[in-house]
């Protein structure tokens, strides 16, 4: 058998995006001339202008991270009781509405698209149920046509966590058009951020508020500042989740780069799927017709009983040879000890869930990472199942 070398540099799965430092120096003068470091500054305004075009959404504001942006949104839809979400997902989906002293119900999701499943929603639906919060998990859309058709029926808000979905659109619809609020994270490991930042879009929902007079969007830039809705006034309590001038110059950069990422990513994906496909236990989602994807992350599933090797094993092994693969989402939301006595968190509620935790890993995928790279990737995992 042939023997491969292990890699002489840590390979990560991710890597910033960069601008160019000069480019970094010359917004950081024009931020310095103004004297204005925060506060919905000249640079914040921008990016929102620049961020709706390339989102194609109409009414977007951004915050501090996608964090704060979720609970903001929770606030925005004067949400209660418990809200039905996926438990394959990162912690701060269902931190959130903890956060917004909301109880999460976890759902359990389909076997391909890892995203929550729309059969089993309505049986989670009780009198005290008041929205979905549905994730986009690894950029892959939800099943928005029916999830809506529910929402409907049940009177319930929807926000979707498309924080791996910048950038996604299905039929030419933007993915930020779905439900009533659509979260963005912009943190340093997403395919497009800020350093740490996030976004709401407020979909076709900016409807103007009869008793304030406010619109979505008017009310979540008071919510991000303390609730100061004029010079003396403050109108709600709100938090701090404001993005600062410099974020937003990082973000306004990066917009340039984005396309040219995702189109590399999805080069690297494809000779992925072309070096992996005919191994046996071994399997990967492709592209669906009609959908616009962003190649945020390359996604394997080992079926240990037909690959030979486990997850876990293949994961310990690939590090050997300095590749540092991520277990990603495990463990389930479901699974953390803050949630696990949830009645809804229990295994037989989540069968679906709990094997695809089980059998996910998150290969190393960035624009940066060389093509030959994933070639001796898919070589080390050849080798690996022997
Ligand atoms: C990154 C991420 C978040 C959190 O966003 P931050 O900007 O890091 O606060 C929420 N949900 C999912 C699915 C994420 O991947």
């Amino acid at each position: 058998m042939k023997c491969i070398e292990p890699f002489t540099q840590p390979v990560y799965i991710t890597q910033p995006v960069l601008p160019d430092a000069n480019d970094v120096y010359m917004k950081i003068l024009e931020i310095w001339e103004s004297r204005q470091l925060t506060n919905n500054g000249r640079m914040v305004g921008q990016l929102e202008e620049m961020l709706s075009r390339y989102l194609k959404v109409e009414h977007l504001s951004v915050f501090s991270n996608g964090t704060v942006a979720l609970q903001i949104a929770c606030r925005l839809l004067r949400l209660s009781g418990e809200v039905v979400t996926t438990p394959f997902t990162f912690a701060a989906t269902a931190h959130s509405l903890e956060w917004s002293n909301l109880t999460p119900v976890f759902c359990d999701i389909e076997e391909t698209s890892m995203n929550i499943d729309p059969r089993k929603i309505e049986q989670l639906i009780t009198h005290r149920t008041t929205a979905v919060l549905p994730v986009h998990v690894f950029g892959y859309p939800c099943d928005v046509k029916t999830i809506g058709n529910i929402a409907e029926k049940y009177g319930l808000k929807i926000i979707y966590d498309a924080a791996h979905a910048f950038g996604v659109e299905i039929d030419r619809i933007p993915i930020g058009a779905f439900g009533d609020i659509s979260m963005f994270s912009f943190h340093a490991t997403k395919i497009y951020h800020t350093l740490e930042g996030g976004a709401l879009a407020f979909g076709n929902n900016n409807y103007k508020n009869k008793a304030t007079g406010l619109c979505m969007k008017n009310r979540a830039d008071i919510l991000r500042n303390f609730g100061i809705s004029g010079e003396d006034v403050v109108a709600e309590p709100g938090t701090n989740g404001k993005m600062n001038e410099l974020q937003a110059a990082i973000g306004i950069l990066l917009l340039d780069k984005v396309d040219a990422e995702i189109a590399k990513r999805k080069e690297l994906t494809c000779l992925y799927r072309n070096f992996l496909q005919d191994l046996p236990g071994l399997t990967f989602n492709t592209d669906i017709e009609g959908i616009k994807y962003n190649y945020p992350y390359f996604i394997i599933r080992v079926d240990d009983k037909v690959f030979g090797v486990t997850r876990d094993e293949l994961y310990r092994k690939l590090k050997e040879y300095n590749i540092f693969a991520k277990k990603y989402f495990y463990p389930l939301c479901s699974d953390f000890a803050c949630y696990r006595h949830l009645p809804s968190a229990a295994a037989h509620n989540l069968p679906v869930a709990a094997k695809v935790a089980r059998q996910v890993l998150a290969l190393p995928l960035h624009g940066s990472l060389a093509n030959e790279c994933v070639e001796k990737i898919c070589g080390i995992i050849r080798m690996i199942r022997g």
